[in-house]
């Protein structure tokens, strides 16, 4: 018996492809700016794009807060399910704009 012979066995189990899909939205895809609601799929695109709604400066504002089904203005309380209609509407209460600004 000069030769030994030895079988490796696949030891790797077998993947769950699909066990990707269980992370659904918990990992943001998309990054919104929190003056207009404009969206960018990184925040280096976002921010480097000018924004017409923001009252500090000339480019989108990151929005930092989680995707939402509803989105809250954080002076008055106004609601709206995107933060593009949010944005769009005047605020009276809102001391840094003319906009709701959504809460985090
Ligand atoms: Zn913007
Ligand atoms: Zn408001």
């Amino acid at each position: 018996m000069a030769l030994k012979r030895i079988t490796f066995e696949k030891t790797g189990k077998p993947k769950t492809v699909t066990s990707r899909q269980n992370f659904k939205t918990n990992n943001m895809a998309n990054f919104y700016c929190k003056c207009c609601g404009s969206k960018n799929s990184s925040i280096a695109g976002l921010t480097s794009s000018s924004c017409s709604k923001n009252p500090e400066g000339k480019h989108h504002a990151l929005y930092e807060g989680s995707e939402k089904s509803q989105y809250v203005c954080k002076y008055c309380g106004s609601k709206n399910s995107t933060i593009t209609g949010l944005t769009s509407s005047s605020c009276s209460k809102n001391p840094n704009g003319k906009h709701h600004s959504p809460a985090m």
